[in-house]
């Protein structure tokens, strides 16, 4: 709270060079989002293959993958072992 400015977090000080307080402040956003939504809305692809993170935006948090291409492929993927098997 200094400068008669609101609280606020110092993820990194001043004196870090930028590509480091860039870093820091994203682990440390990342880390309160988490915090706040107990994980639940933090996911991996689905997809084989892919292991991409999200964010999960969806008002039931239900999203399965990274992209509406991945699922696509995913389904033509799981369509193909149907028929082969
Ligand atoms: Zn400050
Ligand atoms: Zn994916």
């Amino acid at each position: 709270m200094h400068d008669g400015l609101d609280p606020h977090l110092h993820f990194a000080p001043d004196s870090d060079g930028l590509a480091s307080r860039v870093r820091a402040a994203t682990a440390g956003g990342l880390a309160i989002f988490l915090a706040e939504t107990r994980g639940a809305r933090l996911g991996t692809c689905r997809r084989i293959g892919c292991d991409r993170a999200f964010v999960d935006l969806g008002r039931n948090a239900t999203r399965r993958y990274y992209s509406t291409r991945c699922g696509n492929t995913d389904a033509v993927a799981r369509h193909r072992a149907r028929l082969q098997s």
